[in-house]
Order: structure tokens, then C-alpha cells, then sequence
């Protein structure tokens, strides 16, 4: 009997989409694609990819970039840890091992920011070591083709959805096995309107026989999403601007935006920033910008001043040159609807 990982990759070899590192066998490159495309639509993030490999075409030039200039690169793609932990590893692979990218599935998960998705994906796609790579799509379409009711986001789901992934993958060909899977959840068993008719495993799908495709995959619910009010201050003297680069291990690390004060409720003006007087701040706009865990209400105000120097904790730079910053969508966002920047 044709197993379900052979049906799988047959449809893949016919079906399947023509990416960019779909080209490569090459495991910086993999690595560089697994990280950006992690929760990120493939427009979006096969940009993104050609932008790196033609920034950095390899380990070293990735390390031997700043920290400033990768998240440069990266801003407008979210999820900045991805960025700082890609840019930490490289010089890790750079400075343990001469910029070699390490060549097994346990030495892999050792740099910052592999879990066990990514490593597997690496060690299967460029090195054809026998790992189950088990993302999103993976999740959903096994959940669906075994009617499994556990959580896929309990600790017991994540074990039983790894087991059976390795249990199914075709030891002789990891990688295209994985690839296959991911792109049948990305392609057909999609989380909406899954295309039952056209799927070449519909004949072994519990779900589809019970007609209980929408019931998975179960997940528990998530944390409630959590509500901040951050009141930005732009502090300036017309040709310069105070900014602030954030620092400590917020989701913005090695980002700047302007000097802000956050409230626990909507605030309708402001007086002060790290305690010194703002009275003459006229508001100029808000703005709400939704992340996966926090929605975030910006509240901007301006104050024109020539003496910028008694905010000793922030540096000043032309506004000209604003926009080499790496900067967070939420800032960019405004520095786009402001008049203040049209001047
Ligand atoms: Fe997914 Fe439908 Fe195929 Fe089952 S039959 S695996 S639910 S697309």
C-alpha cells in the first residue's frame, strides 16, 4: 500500500509553489527562510528573504553587520527577538566555528532562536537527517487526518503531534517529506475553506469522513490580549529630535522611537517626562496598532523647544536622518500620517 507520506509527496513534486529557497540546499540560506517566514505571509517574507541573502550572502557578513543595521533590514516584519537572535547566532557560528554552519540537528538547536521546528527543518532540508518538522500547517493538517482532540497547544498535544510526525516521516527522504506536508497545510488543508475535494490523502481523513473538518485543529484558548496606552513625547527645535533607543528585553529591543510615558487608562494631556515639565505639548494624533498579545493606544504630542539638552537620556539626531533608525511599524506608521514630518 502507498503510504500517506508517498501519496503526500507525489502531490507536492506536481503541486507544489516555485520559492526562492526552495533552490538551495544550502543551510544558512534555510535557516535565514525558516526564521523570517515564521509568522509571515510568503509575499511578504519572500521579499524580506531576497533582501537578506543579497545584504548578507553568508554567516560572516550577517556578524560582521551591526546589530542597527539588521534591524534596519528587518523592520516592518515583527517579532524583532527573531532579528536580534539570528544577528546573536551568526556570531556565535562565526566566532565557535569559523562562520561553518554547524551540520547536525543537535548542534543546530543550540544557536539562539532554534527551537525544535527550525532545527529540524535545517537538519532535514540540507542535511536529510531524519527530523519531523512539525509547524502550523503540519499541526492542523495531522490533527485533521487523525480527528485528534488534544490541544495542539498543550504540552501534551506537542508530544503526541511530534510522535506521530516522526512516526509518518519517510526516513529516506526527510526533507522533501517535511516540505510536502507543510505545503499540503499551506495549500489544501488550509485553516478556512480546506480544499477537501482536491486532497490527495481525503481517502485516509478521519475528520473528512466525519464531517468534523472545522473542529480542528483544538486549541486552548489564548491569553487575553492586554491593553497599553503609550504617550509619546516629540521632543524638537525644528531641525532636530529627540530619540529613544530601547533598551531591556521588551518585544523592541535595539529599536527607537521618542521619549513616552505610559498610563494604565487613556490620558487628554500631558505634563511630564521623566520628570521634567511638557505643558506646551499640543496633541497632534493617536493611533491604535494591534500586536498578537497587546494592543497598543499611541497617544503623540509635539513640543517645539530650542534647548533640548535637560532630557539627558536620550540622544538627538537630525530629523532628516530619522528614517535610518531601525524603528517599530507603530512609529513608521505615524511618521507617515503626521504633518509634523511633511513640513
Ligand atoms: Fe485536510 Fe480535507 Fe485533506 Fe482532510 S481531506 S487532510 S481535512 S484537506
Amino acid at each position: 500500500m502507498v503510504s500517506i507520506s508517498n501519496t503526500i509527496q507525489n502531490w507536492y513534486k506536481k503541486n507544489k509553489r516555485d520559492l526562492p529557497w526552495r533552490h538551495t540546499s544550502d543551510p544558512y540560506r534555510i535557516w535565514l527562510s525558516e526564521v523570517i517566514m515564521q509568522q509571515t505571509q510568503v509575499v511578504q517574507g519572500t521579499s524580506y528573504y531576497l533582501k537578506f541573502i543579497k545584504a548578507y550572502p553568508n554567516v560572516k557578513s550577517l556578524a560582521e553587520s551591526s546589530q542597527e543595521h539588521v534591524l534596519k533590514n528587518w523592520q516592518g516584519l515583527g517579532y524583532y527577538s527573531r532579528a536580534r537572535n539570528l544577528h546573536f547566532a551568526a556570531k556565535q557560528i562565526t566566532s565557535d566555528n569559523d562562520g561553518v554552519f554547524p551540520s547536525t540537528y543537535s548542534e543546530i538547536i543550540k544557536l539562539k532562536g532554534v527551537g525544535e521546528y527550525t532545527a529540524a527543518a535545517i537538519a532535514s532540508f540540507a542535511y536529510s537527517e531524519p527530523y519531523a518538522v512539525v509547524d502550523g500547517n503540519v499541526f492542523r493538517v495531522l490533527s485533521r487526518l487523525f480527528a485528534i482532540n488534544t490541544p495542539i497547544n498543550s504540552t501534551s498535544g506537542k508530544k503526541e503531534f511530534f510522535k506521530l510526525a516522526q512516526s509518518l516521516l519517510d526516513r529516506k527522504n526527510p526533507g522533501e517529506h517535511n516540505q510536502a506536508m507543510m505545503e499540503l497545510g499551506a495549500l489544501v488543508c488550509r485553516p478556512k475553506n480546506p480544499d477537501c475535494n482536491n486532497c490527495p490523502v481525503q481517502f485516509h481523513c478521519e475528520a473528512f469522513e466525519k464531517k468534523s473538518v472545522t473542529d480542528f485543529p483544538v486549541k486552548n484558548k489564548i491569553l487575553k490580549v492586554k491593553k497599553r496606552y503609550l504617550n509619546y513625547v516629540l521632543i524638537s527645535n525644528g531641525e532636530e529630535i529627540l530619540v529613544n533607543k530601547r533598551t531591556g528585553s521588551g518585544i523592541w529591543q535595539g529599536l527607537y522611537d521618542f521619549p513616552v510615558v505610559e498610563s494604565n487608562k487613556p490620558i487628554f494631556e500631558i505634563a511630564e517626562v521623566d520628570g521634567i515639565g511638557v505643558k506646551g505639548a499640543r496633541f497632534d494624533l493617536e493611533l491604535k496598532h494591534i500586536l498578537t498579545h497587546q494592543h497598543l493606544y499611541a497617544k503623540f504630542w509635539i513640543l517645539e523647544q530650542e534647548q533640548m539638552t535637560e532630557f539627558v537620556d536620550y540622544d538627538i539626531i537630525s530629523i532628516n536622518n530619522l528614517e535610518d533608525l531601525p524603528l517599530p511599524q507603530l512609529i513608521v506608521r505615524y511618521i507617515g500620517e503626521s504633518d509634523f514630518f511633511k513640513r
